[in-house]
C-alpha cells in the first residue's frame, strides 16, 4: 500500500488465496446458523456496541484513511462517522423486521423476512469505509453473516473495522474481511454457492460481469456503479451560490466519486457569468497535504489513475485550472474543460478525477435531453428559483439521486442508488434491509 500524497509505502497486506477464501466462506456459513438465531434485541445491542467502538476509534480510522487513500482529514472523519451512523441506524432494525398478517379463509397467513445466508460485499478504493458499511451493517442487522473484500489499494480501514467488530463482541466469523484480488476473492464470492448475495460497488464494466456471473446461480445482487452526473444551472438560479458550490460537487475526493457532478450544463444567457464566477472558486480550492485541517482536496489514488485522468485533458479545451502541490505524490490540479459537443469524450466517459466539463443549453427540454444523453443515471443537481421547473426537471432526469439548489446525495437514512447502467437496487434508507432478506409466506390451517 502506498500513501498517495507522498508515494511512500504505508504497509503491506498479504493477499487471501482461493483456498483461504473458500475456508472463510465455509466458516461464515457455519456462523450464520448461530447468528440468525441470536435474539433480535441482542443482535441490535451488538451492532450498537460495534457503533460505539467505531466512535471511540474515529480519529485512528480517519488517520488510516488519510495515509492509505489520500482523503482529506475532514472527509476521512466524516467517513468514519458515517460507519458509526450506519451501524446505529441499522441497529434499530432487528426488532422492527416485521412481516405481515394477510387475511385468508381457513387459517392464518403470515410473512417472514428471512436472512439469505452469507453475503459477499465487494468494495472499491474511492470510499473504503462508507461503502463497506452500507453493505455489512444492514446485512448483519438482517441476520446474515458477511465476507467483505476491500479494494487491493485500500484495505487498511476495513481490516481495522473487522478487529473493532470483534472487540465489540460480534461472534467470530460473523464479519470477515478478506483482502486480496478481485479476480480471486471477489470472483469467488460470485461463484461460491454458499454466498447467497453479492453487494458490489465499483465500475460498470466489472459490475456487468458480476451480474452475469450471479445469474448462473440466480444469486441476489446489488450493484452501485459508475456515473456521469449533470449539474443543471438555469439562468434564473442564484448563480453566485451555484458557482461557489460547483467545485465541491465534482472535486470532492479529487473527483473520485461516483456522484461527482462532472457535467455542468448552463443556460445560455447565464453561461459567461457562471464561468466568470466559477474561475475564482476553482482557483481558491485548497489542494494540499490531506492531513492538514485546511485541505479541501488531496491527491489521486495512484499514478495510474493520474495518468488516466490526464489522458482526458490532452487535446481538450481547458478553460482554467486550480492549483496542485509540487513534489511527489499522485497530484492533479482541478481542471475545467469546455465541451464543444455532447460527443466529446470527456463529456461522455466517467473520468473519476478532478476534471469537469461545461456545456451551454437553450431551454428546459434541451437541458433534460442533454442530462439524459448518457448510459449512466446516478445523481445530479438542479439550480433554479422556479419551484415548478425544479419539480418538472427532477421528475424528468433519469437518475436515482437528485438535489435542488444543493449538491447533497448521500444520507444514511434515505435511499441511494442508480438508474440505467449506474446500478441495480438501492442501499441505505428504510428499505435497504429488505435487499438482504427473502420474503417467506406461511399459511397455517385453522380448520378442524
Ligand atoms: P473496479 O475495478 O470495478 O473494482 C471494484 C472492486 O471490485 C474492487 O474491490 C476490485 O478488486 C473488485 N473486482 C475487480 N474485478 C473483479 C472481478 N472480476 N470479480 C469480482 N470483483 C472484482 O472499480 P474501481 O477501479 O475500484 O473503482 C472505480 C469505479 O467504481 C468507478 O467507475 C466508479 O464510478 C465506481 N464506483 C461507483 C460507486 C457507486 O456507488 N455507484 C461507488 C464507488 C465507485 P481489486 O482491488 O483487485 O481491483
Ligand atoms: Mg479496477
Amino acid at each position: 500500500m502506498l500513501n498517495p500524497a507522498t508515494g511512500e509505502v504505508v504497509g503491506t497486506v498479504a493477499a487471501t488465496s482461493l483456498a483461504e477464501t473458500d475456508a472463510a466462506i465455509a466458516r461464515a456459513a457455519a456462523a450464520f446458523e448461530t447468528w440468525r438465531a441470536v435474539a433480535p434485541g441482542d443482535r441490535a445491542r451488538l451492532l450498537r456496541r460495534f457503533a460505539a467502538v467505531v466512535d471511540a476509534h474515529l480519529a485512528e480510522l480517519a488517520g488510516l484513511e488519510v495515509r492509505n487513500s489520500g482523503h482529506t482529514v475532514g472527509n476521512a472523519r466524516w467517513e468514519a462517522g458515517n460507519v458509526r451512523d450506519v451501524l446505529d441506524y441499522y441497529a434499530g432494525a432487528p426488532e422492527r423486521l416485521t412481516g405481515r398478517q394477510i387475511p385468508v379463509p381457513g387459517g392464518l397467513d403470515v410473512t417472514f423476512h428471512e436472512p439469505l445466508g452469507v453475503v459477499g460485499v465487494i468494495v472499491p478504493w474511492n470510499f473504503p469505509m462508507p461503502i463497506a458499511a452500507w453493505g455489512f451493517a444492514p446485512a448483519l442487522a438482517a441476520g446474515n453473516t458477511v465476507v467483505l473484500k476491500p479494494a487491493e489499494l485500500t484495505p487498511l480501514t476495513a481490516l481495522r473495522l473487522a478487529e473493532l467488530a470483534r472487540e465489540a463482541g460480534l461472534p467470530a466469523d460473523v464479519f470477515t474481511v478478506l483482502p486480496g484480488a478481485g479476480s480471486v476473492v471477489g470472483e469467488r464470492f460470485v461463484t461460491h454457492p454458499a454466498v447467497r448475495k453479492v453487494c458490489f460497488t465499483g465500475s460498470t464494466e466489472v459490475g456487468t460481469r458480476i451480474m452475469a456471473g450471479c445469474a448462473a446461480q440466480v444469486k441476489r445482487v446489488t450493484l452501485e456503479l459508475g456515473g456521469k452526473s449533470a449539474n443543471l444551472v438555469f439562468a434564473d438560479a442564484d448563480l453566485e451560490r451555484a458557482a461557489a458550490t460547483a467545485p465541491y460537487a465534482v472535486f470532492d475526493n479529487a473527483g473520485q466519486d461516483c456522484c461527482a457532478r462532472s457535467r455542468i450544463l448552463v443556460q445560455r444567457p447565464a453561461y459567461d457569468r457562471f464561468l466568470e464566477l466559477l474561475e475564482p472558486a476553482v482557483r481558491a480550492l485548497r489542494v494540499e497535504d490531506p492531513a492538514r485541517e485546511t485541505a479541501e482536496m488531496g491527491p489521486l489514488i495512484s499514478a495510474g489513475q493520474r495518468d488516466r485522468v490526464a489522458g482526458y485533458v490532452d487535446g481538450a479545451e481547458v478553460a482554467f485550472t486550480g492549483s496542485r502541490p509540487d513534489g511527489p505524490g499522485f497530484w492533479y490540479a482541478p481542471t475545467v474543460l469546455l465541451a464543444h459537443s455532447p460527443a466529446d469524450r470527456h463529456w461522455r466517459e466517467e473520468i473519476f478525477g478532478p476534471v469537469v466539463s461545461v456545456l451551454p443549453f437553450d431551454d428546459e427540454a434541451d437541458a433534460v435531453r442533454l442530462a439524459n444523453d448518457t448510459e449512466y443515471g446516478l445523481s445530479g443537481s438542479i439550480w433554479t428559483r422556479d419551484v415548478g421547473r425544479a419539480l418538472r426537471v427532477a421528475r424528468a432526469v433519469e437518475a436515482g439521486n437528485l438535489s435542488v439548489n444543493s449538491h447533497s446525495s448521500v444520507r444514511y437514512w434515505t435511499p441511494f442508488g442508480g438508474m440505467k447502467r449506474s446500478g441495480l437496487g438501492r442501499e441505505l434508507g428504510p428499505d435497504a434491509l429488505h435487499a438482504f432478506t427473502d420474503v417467506k409466506n406461511v399459511f397455517i390451517a385453522t380448520e378442524e
